[in-house]
C-alpha cells in the first residue's frame, strides 16, 4: 500500500453533498465576488477565533502584505520575523519596503521570546510570530515585550487554525491575526483565499478599503488600494469546512498522538509541545542527522514524507542581496537539514499511520 504525503479527497468527500449545495447556492446566486457569504464567513471566522472582527482576502499572503500596509510599514522600517518560516512571511515585509530581521526559534520551533528582545531596535515597527507547524508561539513573553516597547505584533496563523494559547485561540493575541486558507492548511479553501482577524475596528476598515482597489464606495476610490478579494463560492466552502472544524482537529490529534507515542524511543528529535498549548498539527516533524537515509528509506516503502522547509529564507536565492551566509542562522539552518514531515492528513487510516510507523521502527533498528 501506498501512503501519500496528504490526500485532500477525504475532506471533500466526507461532506460532499454539504460542498455541493453551497456551490450550487453561489452559482445560483449570480454574484461571485465579495457578497453575502462572504459577509457570513467573515462573522462565523471572528466568532471562532474570539475577535471582533475578520477581512477574508484572496491569500494568506496577501493577509500579511495588506496587515503590514495598514500598520503604515515601508521603506526604512524593520520587521522582525522567525528565521524558520515558510518564505511568504518574509515576502509580505520586503513586498512592503521594509527590512527584515530574522530571530531564531526556541525548542518548540516558534519565535524565541528571548532572542526577540535583543532584536529590537529603533527602527522595529513590527514582530511576526509564526505559529509554526500548527503550534502556538509564546505568546504571553512576547506580548509582554511587544506591550513595553509599543511595536505591534501580526500573527502569521496560516498553520495554526484552531491552535490555542492559554485556552485562547491564535490570531486573538497580536493587533492583527493572519490566515491562510490555502487547500492544504488545516482550513482550507478550494483554491487560494486568506483572512485577517483583529479586535481593532480603524485597522479592519482599512484593510476591507485596500483589498478592494482602495474604495468604500464604487469608484471612489480613497487610498492606492489591491484587489485582493475573496470569492463568494471559496467563502460557502469555507463556512462548510469550518462547522467541521472540530472533527479535523481531533483527527489530526488523534494521529500526531499515535506518533508522539510509538515514535518516542527511536532516538529522533520529536516535537514537544508548549505547555498549557493545544497543537493542530498541521505538520508532524522528526529531526535526525539521517533525514535523507530516512527519507529514501520511507520512499523504497512507499511512504511519502516532505521537507518543511529545505532552504530557510535568508539563504534563499530569492534573498541572496541580502548578503547572508550559511552559519548565519545555525537553528533555522540545523532544522532545514534535519527535519522531515510524516504523512498526517484527516482520512488517513490507521493502517497506514502504522506503515509509517513500522517504517521509521524499522530503520532506526537497521541503524543500531
Ligand atoms: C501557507 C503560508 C503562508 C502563505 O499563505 P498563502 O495562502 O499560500 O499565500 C504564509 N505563512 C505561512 C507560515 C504559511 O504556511
Amino acid at each position: 500500500m501506498e501512503v501519500p504525503f496528504n490526500d485532500l479527497k477525504f475532506v471533500y468527500q466526507r461532506h460532499r453533498k454539504e460542498y455541493l449545495e453551497a456551490s450550487r447556492r453561489v452559482l445560483d446566486s449570480g454574484w461571485y465576488v465579495l457578497g453575502p457569504e462572504v459577509k457570513s464567513f467573515e462573522e462565523e471566522f471572528a466568532d471562532f477565533v474570539g475577535v471582533d472582527h475578520c477581512v477574508g482576502v484572496a491569500s494568506g499572503l496577501d493577509a500579511l502584505f495588506l496587515a503590514l500596509k495598514a500598520l503604515e510599514i515601508g521603506p526604512g522600517d524593520e520587521v522582525i520575523v522567525p528565521s524558520n518560516t515558510y518564505i511568504a512571511t518574509v515576502l509580505a515585509v520586503t513586498q512592503n519596503g521594509a527590512k527584515p530581521v530574522f530571530v531564531e526559534p526556541d525548542q518548540y520551533y516558534g519565535l524565541s521570546a528571548q532572542l526577540l528582545e535583543k532584536s529590537i531596535g529603533p527602527k522595529t515597527k513590527a514582530i511576526i510570530p509564526v505559529h509554526l507547524y500548527g503550534q502556538p508561539c509564546d505568546m504571553k513573553a512576547i506580548l509582554e515585550i511587544a506591550e513595553k516597547t509599543g511595536i505591534p505584533v501580526v500573527e502569521d496563523c496560516a498553520q495554526a487554525h484552531g491552535a490555542t494559547y492559554q485556552g485562547r485561540c491564535v490570531g486573538s493575541f497580536g493587533t492583527i491575526g493572519c490566515y491562510s486558507f490555502y487547500p492544504t492548511k488545516n482550513l482550507g479553501a478550494f483554491g487560494d483565499a486568506g483572512a485577517i482577524t483583529t479586535n481593532n475596528k480603524h485597522l479592519a476598515e482599512k484593510i476591507r478599503i485596500l483589498r478592494n482597489y482602495g474604495s468604500e464606495k464604487k469608484y471612489q476610490n480613497m487610498v492606492v488600494g489591491y484587489n485582493s478579494r475573496l470569492d463568494e463560492i471559496q467563502a460557502a466552502l469555507l463556512r462548510v469546512r469550518l462547522r467541521h472544524m472540530e472533527e479535523v482537529v481531533f483527527e489530526r490529534e488523534k494521529i500526531a498522538n499515535f506518533y508522539l507515542k510509538k515514535l518516542k524511543d527511536v532516538g529522533f528529535v520529536l516535537p514537544k509541545i508548549r505547555p498549557l498549548c493545544r497543537h493542530v498539527w498541521h505538520l508532524f516533524t522528526v529531526e535526525t542527522p539521517a533525514r535523507k537515509e530516512l527519507q529514501t528509506f520511507l520512499k523504497e516503502r512507499k511512504i511519502e514524507t516532505s521537507i518543511h522547509y529545505p532552504i530557510p529564507p535568508h539563504l534563499s536565492e530569492a534573498y541572496s542581496e541580502l548578503g547572508f551566509r550559511k552559519g548565519d542562522f545555525p537553528v533555522a539552518e540545523r532544522m532545514s537539514d534535519q527535519i522531515l514531515s510524516l504523512p498526517l492528513y484527516v482520512g488517513m487510516e490507521e493502517r497506514d499511520v502504522d506503515q509509517v510507523v513500522c517504517g521509521i521502527r524499522c530503520f532506526s533498528r537497521g541503524r543500531i
